[in-house]
């Protein structure tokens, strides 16, 4: 499996996109826009701001969606 460490932030506020360095042992929680400094923050309180904003989930989603597709389940608890 390809684990994308880079993700493109695009701020919902100003536009500017930013390719960032996902951390692969943690969530990112909150992320200053570096064209008009707006803090953003994951639109789900358990999702980083790459799986909210960036073109490429966090790491850790990666895997989690990768899991369930070798399972062949939907969801990962529903053993469909
Ligand atoms: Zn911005």
């Amino acid at each position: 499996m390809t684990t994308n460490t880079l993700s493109t932030i695009t701020c919902p506020s100003c536009g500017h996109r930013a390719t960032e360095q996902m951390p692969t042992d943690s969530f990112q929680s909150s992320y200053e826009c570096k064209g008009c400094g707006a803090v953003l923050r994951p639109k789900t309180g358990r999702d980083c701001v790459f799986c909210s904003y960036g073109d490429i989930p966090c790491p850790q989603t990666q895997a989690e969606r990768a899991a369930r597709a070798e399972a062949g389940s939907c969801c990962g608890g529903c053993g469909g």
